[in-house]
């Protein structure tokens, strides 16, 4: 993508501190009329922002490091990594898995796609190599921004044609979840039934995820761009090196595909929870959805508590779970944000630092007990108000 699909003006990373967004570092090094005239933040100046951010604050980011498991140990974790290629173990008390779209899951590929061999597919999840597309006639499966920025690179380096196909009639345009944007329901989403939270997500659902227009124009402005709406794949095979795609609306050749489906949520499949996925609360565990909005999808997502935390399946069988917080989009169907995006930033970061701050401080009372009522130096001695003491 070229462009953040969030507006410019979103709170985020500041956290409240005006001098800390983007808004205030763009404009110190471009002026109050540049910021004023760019529409969305192009994606590398973003990257060049976050950097600045890192940098200012001196927060500590160790590269080259792979947390490969997770080990819940007698009030604190084991934590095996890879740092550098080679193996570590270290201990902490609190985790926040602030670990993307793939956190709780990994990318989505539909069974359709599923049997074709990976020299034929990719995800937009993948480093796809788009160079090697040139000349080639390319299917984009799914039409959410990842699949319309997909087909306009391939098409940018040179695709002889680039197909993309949409179950839907037309291309979501109603931004859902950006009727709730507003104070009341943005901050107190968490409060709601189960009933509504999970109604507010079906809707989402069912609607779908709206591309950016720049991601649409970027593609459209190709002649060897094609859009097939209401064309779901009923089949997918190779024959003669080539995929051959049976579509609701013909049957089509293909040199590659790209699946521009999304994300899957399932704690199991992450190597570092799976030893203890089993334990943690889902929302089909808690939640009985009436039969027209049942979703196997929805209810494969975790059901957080109010600081992000997994919660357990069976209450005293995992209580470690408390102190795992997930900050990354698992936590959808339980905020009605994809958490870890700038919109849920200003909400989410304070709650789960909040929350780490009252356990820690909770369990290491005794300490703090003694802390808060140890004996400190007097600021002043009496003399210096002696003279000025009434005498009758
Ligand atoms: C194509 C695309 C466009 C997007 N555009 C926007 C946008 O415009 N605005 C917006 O707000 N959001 C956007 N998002 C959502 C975006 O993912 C988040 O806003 C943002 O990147 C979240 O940052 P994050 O640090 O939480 O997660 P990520 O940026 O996904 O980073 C997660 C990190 O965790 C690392 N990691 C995962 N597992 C492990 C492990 N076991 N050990 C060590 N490291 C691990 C990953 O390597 C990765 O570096 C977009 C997402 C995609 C896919």
């Amino acid at each position: 993508m070229n462009l953040l699909r969030t507006p410019k003006n979103l709170a985020g990373p500041e956290l409240g501190i005006p001098a800390l967004s983007f808004q205030a570092w763009y404009e110190a090094r471009h002026g109050e009329a540049a910021y004023a005239a760019i529409d969305r933040i192009p994606r590398l100046v973003w990257a060049e922002y976050l950097s600045w951010y890192r940098q200012f604050l001196k927060i500590p980011v160790r590269y080259r490091t792979r947390l490969l498991q997770i080990e819940p140990a007698d009030g604190f974790f084991g934590l095996h990594l890879e740092v550098d290629g080679r193996p570590a173990v270290e201990t902490t008390r609190k985790i926040v898995l602030g670990t993307g779209f793939t956190g709780n899951g990994g990318p989505y590929i539909p069974p359709v796609l599923s049997a074709l061999p990976r020299n034929v597919l990719s995800h937009t999840q993948d480093n796809i190599d788009f160079a090697a597309l040139r000349g080639k006639t390319v299917a984009v499966v799914g039409a959410a921004a990842a699949a319309f920025d997909a087909a306009g690179v391939a098409l940018e380096n040179g695709a002889a044609a680039v197909h993309l196909f949409a179950r839907r009639p037309s291309i979501a345009s109603v931004p859902i979840t950006r009727v709730r944007g507003y104070p009341g329901a943005y901050d107190n989403y968490r409060h709601l039934p189960d009933a509504i939270r999970w109604h507010q997500a079906i809707r989402f659902r069912r609607a779908g995820s709206t591309p950016t227009i720049d991601a649409i124009q970027r593609a459209v402005a190709f002649a060897d761009f094609h859009l097939h709406l209401a064309a779901p794949w009923h089949e997918a095979y190779v024959e003669g090196g080539q995929i051959v795609a049976q579509a609701a609306d013909g049957t089509f050749r293909f040199d590659h595909v790209i699946a521009g489906t999304g994300y899957f949520v399932d704690p199991s499949a992450r190597p570092e929870i799976a030893s203890f996925a089993d334990r943690i609360l889902l929302w089909r565990d808690k939640f009985v959805p009436p039969a027209d909005e049942e979703d196997p999808f929805l209810g494969s997502h975790p059901y957080l508590g109010e600081a992000h935390e997994y919660l357990e399946k069976t209450p005293g069988q995992a209580p470690y779970l408390r102190d795992i917080h997930v900050h990354n989009p698992a936590g959808f169907v339980s905020f009605g944000l994809p958490i870890g995006d700038v919109p849920s930033m200003r909400r989410d970061i304070p709650l789960v630092a909040a929350r780490i701050s009252r356990d820690l401080f909770l369990a290491d009372l005794d300490g703090h007990e003694e802390r808060m009522t140890g004996t400190i130096a007097a600021d002043f001695s009496d003399e210096i108000y002696a003279s000025a003491v009434w005498k009758p």
